[in-house]
């Protein structure tokens, strides 16, 4: 399997160098040149199967000419082993015909661990086999920069740098990125938003000298990697549900649109998904777009489901890629409007595609309280904003009868104990390893929205 630019300028490449790579030197993301299909038979197998087993089969196609299906194995095992739960991403009962899919039972308790761990291996052995060491640097609104630390932290072949909107990420999502001591860890907090520090992360990539000198390798969910981890989940959901007999609608909590893009995959792939739901916060450029065909940015307004708190959504590209047929010259006329004038709109043959297969809500702040404190009034459970969203999505959803949906829960209630607090009067019951982090000793580099203050700051701090 080759992968190719969305922009179409930038040279095909294997797995590993896309792996490596993040974003592609035209500034577009990498995608697979075809989606792999799986047979009905093999669907079938992952009845019953564990989580392990089932993204091994998913995710070889992918890798088949770099990675052997035993070294995939091994990583694959290693990944997952570290999750709290035997089920890693296990699925629990709402009401009738609607599920919670658990993803936040990874050591730092979002679902962005599932990515991660698998992510970090991989480099890791693609670098030492090649004797090279790469600096990743990644912009998180919260739960990547944790997920990406965790992972990386100890890591032979790597330097890693986290980029974080100073005072806009919660107390458990800061400490999760500061409280460790590894030598190969920065964390930087940036005077600026989410969408400040992906604009200074994606400078980095695009100045070539910069990005030569420190081999960068980027993490964030523009990396072809992320998401096709991510895919594993919505096959060991459906699993459960009874496909690939019964089609299953699916309502995903979105920022950047990676998690919801995997589930975009999943249906290339032979998955019966019947419905995707981008479930978003006040901050709704994506679900104006559904409306509207017109995709223009706002500001951003700070919700108490910060990891949502996105107006550039980048792995929007991928599916515009894909709407507009492959078509990368097209795409690339949207993302320099986009650059020039802060918005592009959407041809209406692409809009009826992505209607078609894609459902929006935008659920605001009283709504996600509402929701957090019905769930836990009929189920007994405490669930965190982001979750609470795509719980509201959910039931806007439109789907034919009988069809399930599947709820992504995409963190754990502690790692938002203000949100948890304000909906339910009672703290979040809050793992240990995880309180005992909360008094460690905090370590971070404030540093202006400048790009030439961060990139003199990782010069003088990288080992590549
Ligand atoms: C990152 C994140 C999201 C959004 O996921 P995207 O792939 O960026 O759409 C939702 N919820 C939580 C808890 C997250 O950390």
């Amino acid at each position: 399997m080759k992968y190719i630019s969305t922009r179409g300028q930038a040279p095909r490449l294997s797995f590993e160098d896309a792996l490596l790579a993040g974003l592609a030197s035209d500034g577009g993301l990498y995608v697979p040149e075809s989606w792999p299909r799986l047979s009905d038979a093999t669907l079938r197998s992952f009845i019953g199967a564990d989580y392990a087993t089932v993204a091994k089969a998913v995710l070889h196609p992918f890798m088949a000419d770099d990675v052997s299906a035993e070294r995939l194995s091994d990583i694959v095992d290693e990944a997952y082993a570290c999750f709290n739960h035997p089920e890693v991403a296990p699925l629990v009962a709402l009401e009738d015909g609607h599920y919670l899919l658990e993803l936040f039972h990874g050591p730092t308790l979002a679902f962005k661990d599932v990515a991660m761990q698998l992510l970090a291996r991989l480099m890791d052995d693609a670098l030492t086999r090649r004797g090279q060491r790469a600096t990743i640097i990644g912009a998180t609104s919260g739960d990547t920069g944790g997920a990406a630390i965790e992972a990386f932290k100890g890591r032979a072949a790597v330097d890693i740098f986290i980029l974080y909107p100073d005072g806009r990420v919660s107390d458990v999502q800061r400490k999760q990125m500061t409280t460790l001591k590894d030598a190969n860890v920065h964390t930087l907090a940036v005077d600026g938003t989410f969408d400040d520090c992906q604009a200074l992360v994606k400078a980095m990539f695009n100045d070539v000298s910069f990005r030569q000198d420190m081999s960068l390798a980027g993490v964030n969910s523009i990396n072809w990697a992320r998401v096709m981890a991510q895919t594993v989940y919505y096959f060991t959901a459906a699993a459960k549900l009874g496909a690939p007999d019964q089609p299953v609608a699916f309502s995903v909590p979105t920022g950047n649109f990676g998690d919801i893009f995997a589930g975009y995959v999943a249906a290339q792939m032979g998955l019966p998904v019947a419905h995707l739901m981008v479930a978003t916060n006040v901050n709704d450029i994506l679900a104006r777009t559904m409306d509207s065909g017109v995709y223009q940015t706002g500001d951003v307004v700070a919700t108490s489901s910060p990891s949502m708190d996105i107006q550039v959504s980048s792995n929007f590209e991928r599916l515009l890629f894909e709407l507009t047929g492959r078509d990368a010259s097209r795409v690339r006329g949207y993302m320099d409007a986009l650059t020039q004038s802060g918005r592009f709109e959407m041809a209406g043959d692409e809009l009826t595609l992505m209607r078609a297969l894609f459902g929006a809500a935008r659920i605001d702040q009283q709504q996600t309280l509402d929701v957090m404190r019905q769930v836990k009034a009929d189920h007994h459970m405490q669930i965190d904003p982001h979750s609470a969203i795509g719980v509201g999505a959910a039931r806007q959803a439109v789907v034919a009868d009988g069809v399930p949906i599947v709820s992504l829960a995409t963190a754990h209630p502690a790692k938002f104990p203000k949100a948890v607090v304000e909906a339910y009067d009672e703290q979040p019951d809050t793992p240990q390893r995880v309180v005992d982090m909360l008094t460690l000793e905090e370590n971070f580099i404030p540093v202006a929205n400048k790009l030439a203050d961060v990139q003199a700051l990782i010069r003088a701090k990288a080992q590549a």
